[in-house]
């Protein structure tokens, strides 16, 4: 019976764990943060500003270095449960043709949208919706319904429209990939006898021995033995243990994407703080640079202490051509985003900035919002809407929006072309037993949020793992 290393506990180590599990295979989970009895309850609270506040579940390890100015926090979940445990629950699965385009233009055969929507439904996230959509959400959709929208339910392939958005929340609580995915196994005797998960366990790099992965070297210098490695460790940190265990390839590390944001702080002239998730509902709307390529993400009121009340409304591109890369320096990770950097994507960030400012002016017109900033010192929406395209997309480089997906940076593809790194069962080039299964193996960005597209690549490319080794 193999015995595999599963590095890292997110939504990808999660669900691999689950699935090579269920086909016979011993693995051991490692995750360099906390475990469950570790947590404090805000894991498990429908806000994820709670969640957030909890710095134990937070991995500072990366910097954005390309934003003009100093080196800016680009942060990610850490414990079991990976970002999970900490980010908004939005379920989306992005546009039929985003895995289409993997097939046709990035040479990823078997990853067409018809194979994987079955894999995105088996997966099991809980799913449910808000009701009550709360005031500042409310308005906005009401306003793009008004604004011609058609009105939808957000949840599998994307489409133009505003509506409610699908969340991993089951009876009132946040459901994380570690409580849906491998809490379960370590339940039933007999698939708890194939899985032990060892928290506050650090990769530091793979074991290589000519060309083979025999284990992997942890941070308390032990080295332990394994059958195969499967990297889940996140787009950031899966490409940086690979290099730093020797495999080398142009595209490990390149290729990052992201979906560059812009959060505009609405200030609200009454007391509208909510007891609901803080995301609720979307809007999504196509632009001259593509269909479906706008996100405006309404952010429910939460207090700020001082008696006003602000909410955000997040506006995203989530077609995009711009890649970057990431690389580590004295053990942190070094991201350069180079986000808006081609003029369709600066493009497409000015349309959407454009449409989230016709969308709140009758809210400001009605008196609900009192005004719109663009950062913390005071820089007005109208203001940003004088400038330029190019200074517009310099002015969104330097705030680091709200939608944190990064993704690409060991990306699947054929193994002439220059842009892959692994192969479209995501086993590294150039290596045995070694394999990539999370965000990092996205060959394009598709245009959702990317929790459950990484956890269906993960459960895609695990299925696989298993039959090669059994
Ligand atoms: C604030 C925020 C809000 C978001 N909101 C949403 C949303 O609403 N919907 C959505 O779909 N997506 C959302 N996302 C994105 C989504 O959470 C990620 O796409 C998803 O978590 C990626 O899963 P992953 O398993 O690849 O990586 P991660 O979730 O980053 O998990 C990687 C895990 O590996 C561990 N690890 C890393 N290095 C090592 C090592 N060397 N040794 C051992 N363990 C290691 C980490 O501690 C972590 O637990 C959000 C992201 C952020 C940051």
């Amino acid at each position: 019976m193999s015995r595999i290393a599963v590095v890292g506990a997110g939504p990808a180590g999660c669900v691999a764990t689950h699935r090579l599990i269920n086909a016979g295979c011993r693995v051991v989970l490692f995750e360099q943060g906390v475990g469950l009895q570790d947590f404090h309850s805000a894991r498990s609270s429908i806000h994820f500003s709670d969640a957030l506040a909890e710095e134990q579940l937070l991995d500072h390890s990366s910097d954005v270095t390309d934003a003009g100015n100093s080196a800016l926090p680009y942060v990610r979940g850490k414990g079991v449960g990976g970002t999970s445990s900490v980010n908004a629950m939005v379920q989306t699965w992005g546009c039929p043709d985003d895995y289409n385009q993997w097939e046709r233009i990035f040479g990823c055969t078997g990853w067409g949208w018809s194979s994987v929507r079955q894999e995105f439904q088996n997966l099991h996230m809980g799913s449910s919706r808000s009701v009550d959509l709360g005031r500042f959400s409310r308005e906005v959709v009401d306003v793009a319904l008004r604004m011609g929208a058609s009105g939808v339910q957000h949840g599998a392939a994307c489409a133009d429209g505003a509506g409610s958005v699908a969340l991993s929340v089951v009876d009132g609580q946040r459901l994380d990939a570690f409580s849906a995915y491998v809490l379960p196994l370590l339940r039933n005797a007999e698939s708890a006898a194939l899985l032990e998960v060892r928290t506050h366990s650090t990769v530091e790099a793979v074991v290589m021995e000519g060309g083979v992965a025999k284990g992997v070297a942890l941070g308390d210098g032990t080295e332990e033995h394994f059958d195969a490695v499967v990297m889940c460790a996140g787009a950031i940190w899966s490409p940086l243990l690979l290099l730093r265990s020797g495999l080398y390839g142009p595209a490990i590390g390149r290729n990052l994407q992201d979906h560059p944001s812009l959060s505009i702080i609405v200030q609200m002239a009454q007391n509208v703080e909510e007891t609901l998730p803080e995301v609720t509902s979307l809007v999504v709307a196509s632009s001259a640079m593509g269909e479906s390529n706008i996100h405006l993400l309404p952010v429910n009121a939460t207090s700020n202490g001082s008696g006003m009340q602000f909410a955000q409304l997040a506006a995203a591109v989530t077609k995009v051509s711009s890649r970057g890369s990431v690389k580590e320096v004295d053990q942190k990770a070094e991201l350069s985003l180079r986000s808006l950097t081609t003029d369709d994507d600066a493009e497409a960030m000015r349309a959407a900035i454009i449409l989230a400012s016709d969308v709140l002016a009758p809210l400001k017109e009605s008196g609900l919002v009192v005004e719109c900033y663009v950062d913390n010192t005071g820089t007005r929406l109208h203001e940003l809407l004088a400038h330029d395209q190019a200074s517009m997309a310099k002015f969104v480089q330097r705030q680091l929006g709200a939608y944190s997906h990064v993704s690409g940076s060991c990306a699947m593809g054929n193994v002439e072309s220059e842009h892959a790194a692994v192969s479209t069962s995501g086993s590294v080039f150039n290596a045995q037993g070694l394999w990539v299964a999370d965000a990092s193996v996205f060959p394009d960005i598709p245009r959702g949020a990317t929790q459950l597209p990484t956890m269906m690549v993960a459960s895609r490319i695990a299925r696989g793992i298993a039959q090669q080794l059994r």
